[in-house]
């Protein structure tokens, strides 16, 4: 992409309603705009994230054996009157009427619309286990919208079902959506924690929150010393071998970590680390709350109508957009991990009226692009610094910067953004080194 043709509206300022660094850096990298209190566009570059996010997240659901539907945004009342939630909701549900006056709302979650789905196709314990889910807008009413997409009130989910005959079976459902999520922070590039939850509003007796440290989080936390120094990746770890997978989900819901709802004082270790966190994500395991309010029973071998099994699993997908943002930026701008970053490259052409140095870009920017990778040209023809700022604002995990005095000696610089490190190498080995300094970076997600 050249920057002179695209939708990159670059802040240089800092926007005076932004309090954390994710959404200064969001709004003043031309990510995000916002149209309402906690309602935004996702512009070019930020959409760019969020897709790659997106991917990640869905390619650990693929394998961990959960099949992607997508369900409205829009939903009938009627499903949450079946279940009770619907005046529990409260005022986080925004409640809408059409023109034959019924009621509908704008979905904050879809455990009603799921049971719903399943009720309607799958009665035999033959069908089972089932694993679904989506990624879709939710809509919640949140009191004090804040911290830009960290906390909106339009916000995009993933959230999975799982539908099984046994309590043993539905734990065996969570255990592994438990492992899949460690592996989607880990490419991710996020160190993220499981603590015990509260199951709240949701029902059910077995919880975790993943929880991104950071001090700018919303949540108090408390954790054990040990979890520093824990590999939170779970490799090696597989969903099929169901003694394995039993014993790391113990050996990991053994270290001490607990938000501020659930931490007692009584059975945390001395060496406890007090700090506060981002929660993005939460999983549920609550049987039968919703099976049997909407009677989605099943008939087991034996002939027996019993209501099925459930669980549900949220990943906060446009909240990593700022979480990620918060666990890696400094003074100058977003560090991205290379696995989510919008572009690969920045290609940075430090005199556009210098012809040489106009050519070889134009063949930098066809070659990168021709290996695969994504590259975004800074052929604008403004003054260097302005361009080694935005450069660093936007993130991108690495930048070419080449201009005439360099190229009179055959070398262009190469920056990475993660530690400000700045190489000069020749320009005939610059490609070798894109393609396999970066590109063993980017997985096949
Ligand atoms: P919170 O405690 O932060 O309000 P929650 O417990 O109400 O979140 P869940 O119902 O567990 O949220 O939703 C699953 C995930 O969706 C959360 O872990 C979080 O990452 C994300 N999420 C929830 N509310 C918002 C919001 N208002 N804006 C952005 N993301 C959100
Ligand atoms: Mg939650």
């Amino acid at each position: 992409m050249r920057l002179t043709q695209y939708f990159l509206p670059t802040l240089k300022e800092d926007p005076k309603e932004a309090e954390i660094a994710s959404h200064r850096f969001m709004l003043r990298a031309g990510m995000v705009k916002q149209n309402s209190a906690g309602i935004y566009t996702w512009l070019p570059l930020g959409l760019r994230v969020l897709k790659k996010i997106e991917r990640i997240v869905r390619y650990h659901q693929d394998i961990a054996g959960a099949q992607e539907c997508l369900m409205p945004t829009i939903q009938s009342a009627d499903l949450w009157k079946e279940s009770d939630r619907y005046d529990a909701y409260g005022k986080q549900m925004l409640r809408i009427t059409d023109r034959h006056d019924r009621e509908m709302l704008y979905g904050p979650t879809n455990e009603e619309m799921i049971t719903d789905v399943f009720r309607s196709y799958l009665k035999s314990y033959k069908d089972l286990p089932k694993n679904l889910y989506h990624i879709q807008w939710k809509f919640r009413d949140e009191i004090r919208p804040r911290f830009g997409v960290m906390r909106g009130r339009e916000f995009l989910m993933k959230d999975t079902y799982s539908f099984d005959l046994t309590k043993a079976d539905a734990v065996y459902s969570y255990q592994k959506m438990f492992l899949a999520y460690l592996k989607t922070y880990t490419d991710l590039g996020l160190r993220v924690i499981p603590m015990k939850a509260d199951t709240g509003p949701i029902g059910g007796d077995l919880s975790h929150e993943f929880i991104l440290l950071a001090d700018t989080g919303e949540s108090e936390v408390f954790i054990d010393e040990k979890w520093m120094n824990t590999d939170l990746s779970g490799k090696d770890i597989f969903y099929k071998n169901k003694a394995q997978l039993d014993s790391y989900f113990k050996e990991m819901t053994g270290i001490y970590a607990a938000t501020d709802e659930t931490h007692d004082g009584v059975n945390a270790p001395v060496n406890l680390i007090k700090t506060r966190g981002i929660e993005v994500g939460h999983i549920f395991y609550f049987g039968t709350k919703y099976s049997e309010a909407l009677k989605a029973t099943v008939q087991t071998k034996e002939g027996k109508n019993v209501p099925v099994e459930m669980g549900s699993y949220g990943i906060g997908v446009s909240r990593l957009v700022g979480a990620i943002i918060e666990a890696n930026h400094d003074e100058a701008g977003i560090k991205w991990p290379s696995a989510v970053a919008p572009f690969d490259v920045g290609l940075i052409n430090l005199k556009v009226s210098d012809e040489e140095t106009s050519a070889v870009c134009k063949d930098l920017y066809d070659n990168i692009k021709n290996v695969g990778l994504d590259v975004l040209y800074d052929d604008r023809d403004t003054n260097a610094g302005g361009k080694f700022a935005d450069m660093d604002l936007i993130g991108l995990p690495w930048q070419i910067i080449v201009g005439p005095k360099g190229l009179k000696n055959g070398i262009v610089e190469l920056k990475k953004r993660e530690t400000g490190e700045r190489n000069e190498v020749s320009l005939d080995s610059i490609m070798t080194i894109l393609t396999t300094s970066i590109r063993d970076l980017k997985r096949g997600f």
